[in-house]
């Protein structure tokens, strides 16, 4: 299977994507992870993105496709992929056409902005590993810790109030239009975001269901 997950940010494309990569045995692709893994290791590409990416704004067209073809080309997505925040603009869909990997589905998860709101001033990152918690919806076992490696957790600097308001003003100005781009093709498909994961994954698996 090879799937896009759309959807503002928050609304839970990261989670579901690693519920469906276990469910379907395919690697997720995540834009986000690989620049924020990059501005980590300190590479010249990281530090071209940091600017972008504290203030809330895409990080360019031509880096975000250069670093999906190279990843693409890899040969655990052979079987599938879920690309997670892949693509953000028209053209970085354009682009992913002409590279010739086809996909079976766009999914949007749909969530009122009211609510990315609430759930993203409540994210947590473990600083050292960068598993995710919330301090309402997914609570670690001690207050503050990774309960995978002990790391602190801390709030990305993405997360906070103001640039979460730019987030969201970027993606419904440029990402919501690959909407329309994927339904013009036959591709959306649409899930409710709900307020427990657990009822979301269900629609989310159901959809994928329709396809297989
Ligand atoms: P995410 O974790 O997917 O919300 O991504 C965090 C940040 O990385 C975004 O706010 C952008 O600055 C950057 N980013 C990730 N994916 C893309 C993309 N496809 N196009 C442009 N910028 C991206």
């Amino acid at each position: 299977m090879k799937l896009i997950l759309l959807g503002a940010p928050g609304a839970g494309k990261g989670t579901q994507a690693e519920i469906i990569s276990e469910q379907y045995r395919i690697p997720t692709i995540s834009t986000g992870n690989i620049i924020r893994a990059a501005l980590k290791s300190g590479s010249e590409m990281g530090l071209k993105a940091k600017s972008y990416i504290d203030a809330g704004e895409l990080v360019p067209d031509e880096v975000v496709i250069g670093i999906i073809k190279e990843r693409l080309a890899e040969p655990d997505c052979k079987e599938g992929y879920i690309l997670d925040g892949f693509p953000r603009t028209i053209p970085q869909a354009e682009a992913l056409d002409n590279m010739g990997f086809a996909i079976d589905a766009a999914l949007s998860i749909e969530v009122a902005d009211s609510e990315i709101v609430k759930r993203m001033s409540g994210r947590r990152v473990c600083e050292k590993c960068g598993a995710s918690y919330h301090t309402e919806y997914k609570k670690p076992g001690k207050e503050g810790i990774c309960d995978l490696c002990g790391g602190k957790l801390v709030i990305r600097k993405d997360d906070e109030p103001e640039t979460v308001k730019n987030r969201l003003h970027v993606y419904h100005e440029q990402t919501e239009p690959l909407k329309e781009y994927y339904q013009a093709c036959g591709k959306l498909l649409t899930v409710e975001g709900q307020d427990e994961v657990a009822d979301t994954t269900r629609l989310v698996l159901a959809k994928l269901e329709t396809l297989i």
